[in-house]
């Protein structure tokens, strides 16, 4: 008996052995096939310089969904489709302008700085003579909340600082991006004309990141922008110098922005698909979203999830890998402003009754590949887990609970689908993250070719054993 159970438990290591070893040879394969024949930085250059930026409703849009279904297609897809659904359509309408006039304690004429701003995506725009003003300082929410009976009639610069503290840099983000989102109505609350905030970056130049911001209802709409970092610490030195004197300048704040909704117009997720052999009603999503904002070439955000995606697809291909699964490579719409490419794939998923096993989604930048995020039960996080050490050679060294992307997260909520994200090396994405910078030439190809690996590896993974 002892014998027999010895034998068994033998040969079961032997299986798991050797399905280690002709797993981690073909991750290998993988990992060569893109290293020496990936075509993602080439498609990336052309996304990014013969396109270039690509807001929902734009004509960079339109084009870009063209190209994406000719490469899904060139790429070697069994099928490649655009899935239709409604976007929104914001424009920047103009030239976004602010300077601050001051005028020193005797003096007759103002003396003038242009300030380096950009307006935040889906805001309204100043009326056509502008807006000028008193400007505010705080520092924070709370801040506000202190001195809301000074806001009225004044414009609110949120001087809220990037934590410098996280090495995670999207914790940072994270902690900021609440003054991008909510600031314009919290101060519209206490009656402010507009809002200035501070980019939400520890950049060491000048650039403004945009980004949405969102309305509540129950407060009037005022224009919003974010300003570059060295204008902000210059602008709260003007500020507070004047608070500080006993005779203080007029200081006033003038702003020019454009931007306006026109109607919700078509867009599309294309959608590139590899048949299951196995089985092919099982569904695995990999994805990255093809929008930009409109002021950059999108190249990190997240040209290079598109161009990983994809690059995945034309590895697969070229090595005559025939997924047990069926394959869906995304490019989503409109994840930038509306998530509406994202919310209408889960939609449609549901309607047809379709069985999606996991989805992965690089949207965290071209860098340097270091971990994988994972979203889902515990049987399913210590499965992932298992797969590390197959993985970890190509750069995702860490799997961590928790992880997916904005695109996918509709798959999740509908069908308790696991979702991963691919995590780069974070430290300079928010040098770069919706700011004018976010250019092809930011990416490096060995990097952005290192995250498609790492990413292929685990999809391969999960073809092959489920989740
Ligand atoms: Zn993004």
């Amino acid at each position: 008996m002892r014998k027999l159970s010895l034998l068994l438990f033998l040969s079961i290591v032997g299986i798991v052995v050797f399905g280690q070893k002709e797993d981690s040879a073909f991750i290998k394969r993988i990992s060569d096939e893109i290293l020496v024949n990936g075509k993602a930085y080439e498609n990336l250059r052309h996304l990014t310089k013969k396109i270039g930026a690509r807001l929902a409703g734009s004509q960079g849009m339109v084009k870009s969904e063209h190209w994406g279904l000719k490469v899904m297609q060139e790429s070697g897809a069994d099928k490649a489709y655009m899935q239709e659904c409604m976007v929104p359509h914001w424009v920047r309408g103009g030239e976004d302008r602010a300077s601050l006039k001051k005028k020193p304690s005797g003096a007759i004429d103002w003396i003038r700085k242009d300030l380096d701003i950009v307006a935040l995506g889906n805001s309204i725009g100043s009326e056509k003579n502008g807006i000028s003003g008193e400007v505010i300082e705080v520092k924070s929410f709370d801040d506000l909340e202190k001195r809301k009976d000074e806001v009225k009639g004044k414009i609110v610069f949120y001087n809220y600082k990037f934590n410098d503290t996280y090495i995670n840099t999207f914790l940072a983000y994270r902690d900021a991006s609440q003054y991008r989102g909510q600031g314009p109505s919290r101060a519209a609350k206490y009656g402010a004309k507009a809002v200035i905030v501070r980019s939400m970056s520890h950049a060491t130049d000048n650039n403004p990141h945009t980004g949405a911001t969102r309305y509540d209802s129950n407060y009037a709409k005022i224009p919003a922008v974010a300003i570059g970092l060295r204008d902000a610490d210059w602008l709260s030195t003007e500020i507070n110098a004047q608070a500080e004197t006993t005779k203080p300048a007029q200081l006033e704040l003038e702003l020019f922005t454009h931007g306006h909704f026109l109607p919700d117009t078509i867009g599309h997720n294309i959608i590139g698909e590899l048949k299951g052999t196995q089985f092919p009603a099982e569904i695995i999503t990999v994805g990255g979203h093809l929008d930009s904002w409109d002021n950059c070439e999108g190249a990190h955000d997240d040209g290079a999830g598109c161009v990983q995606t994809i690059e995945i697809l034309r590895a697969f291909k070229a090595l005559g890998y025939q997924p047990k699964r069926t394959i869906r490579f995304v490019l989503f719409a409109n994840e930038e402003n509306g998530l509406r490419g994202g919310n209408k794939y889960a939609d449609e998923a549901k309607a047809k009754g379709e069985k999606h096993i996991f989805a992965l989604e690089s949207d965290a930048g071209g860098f340097t590949p270091r971990s994988f995020g994972m979203t889902g039960t515990e049987e399913q996080f210590q499965k992932f887990l298992s797969w590390k050490p197959l993985i970890a050679p190509y750069g995702c060294t860490e799997f961590n609970r928790g992880g997916g992307g904005a695109d996918i997260g509709p798959l999740n909520r509908a069908f308790k689908t696991p979702t991963a994200g691919l995590n780069p090396d974070s430290q300079r994405y928010f040098d770069i993250h919706h700011a004018r910078n976010d250019v092809f030439e930011a990416v490096n190809k060995r990097e952005l070719d290192l995250g498609a690996v790492n990413m292929a590896a685990l999809i391969y993974l999960v073809d092959k054993y489920g989740m």
